[in-house]
């Protein structure tokens, strides 16, 4: 048995009880070292935690693959949300139907992040990485532009990191070939995790600024607003 369970965005509040009590069944949990330390402090003392290296996704899924065909249960971790940019999908397809394989949802970084800078996603709104290690950049490029003229909210996942700093500044050109400079956008680093921090800025303002792969980014629509330092995105609903 093999449970691919989601974290949520990093604080122990925001695991949800189905997740905590999948781990518990477990006789073993796998991840990536930052989301093995975030579970460290619960389950430390009476489970095996083995690290996995990033960037390594398949072999840790043939490990917990291994793992369970031996007769262990098996709990492979994802920050937030495993369905999302997470590990449930090759999870899958590496089992293949050979062990039973349960998805346990988590709250994904847009969620986290839209509540601590308000409401930004109350409308329809695209989630885009910009990561171009599985997805080429001219597809990302093409959903860029696609969510922009759409009049989507655009919120962003990946959006830097060290071996490519300038996807954000590309990526804010590519949206202000149709959007103005001065879009409500914001961002958040670390959402609930030590070294939280928020900031309400514009589409244009996104460029200069610190931006790491710890952040997401959204960027509202034609009627977003900023309220009390708050972006907020009406319902919608007609006067
Ligand atoms: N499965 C995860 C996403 C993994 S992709 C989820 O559902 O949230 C990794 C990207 O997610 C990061 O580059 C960042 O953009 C975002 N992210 C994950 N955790 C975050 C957090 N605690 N705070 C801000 N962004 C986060």
């Amino acid at each position: 048995m093999i449970y691919v369970v989601g974290l949520g965005p990093g604080g122990a509040a925001e695991i949800t009880p189905r997740a905590l009590s999948a781990l518990k069944k477990c006789d073993l949990i796998i991840g990536y070292k930052v989301y093995v330390d975030l579970i460290r402090p619960i389950f430390g003392g009476e489970k095996e935690l083995i690290v996995s290296p990033m960037k390594k996704e398949r072999d840790r899924c043939e490990e917990a693959l291994r793992l369970s065909l031996s007769g262990r249960t098996v709990g492979l971790i994802s920050s937030g949300d495993p369905g999302i940019y997470g590990m449930a999908g090759i999870m899958l397809e590496v089992a293949g139907g050979r062990t039973e394989v349960e998805i346990i949802p988590g709250i994904t970084a847009a969620s986290s992040a839209a509540a601590i800078l308000g409401a930004p996603l109350t409308c329809d709104f695209a989630v885009i990485s910009l990561s171009d290690l599985l997805t080429p950049w001219e597809t990302v490029t093409k959903r860029l532009r696609a969510a922009a003229a759409a009049d989507m909210v655009i919120c962003l996942y990946n959006p830097a990191s060290n071996s490519r700093p300038e996807h954000l500044a590309r990526a804010a050109d590519i949206l202000m070939e149709t959007l103005p400079a001065d879009r409500p956008a914001g961002w958040v680093r670390s959402a609930g995790r030590e070294g939280q921090e928020r900031c309400v800025t514009t589409l244009g303002a996104l460029k200069n600024q610190d931006i790491d792969m710890f952040c997401t980014v959204i960027i509202g629509n034609s009627v977003t607003r900023v309220i009390d330092g708050c972006l907020v995105t009406p319902r919608g609903y007609r006067e």
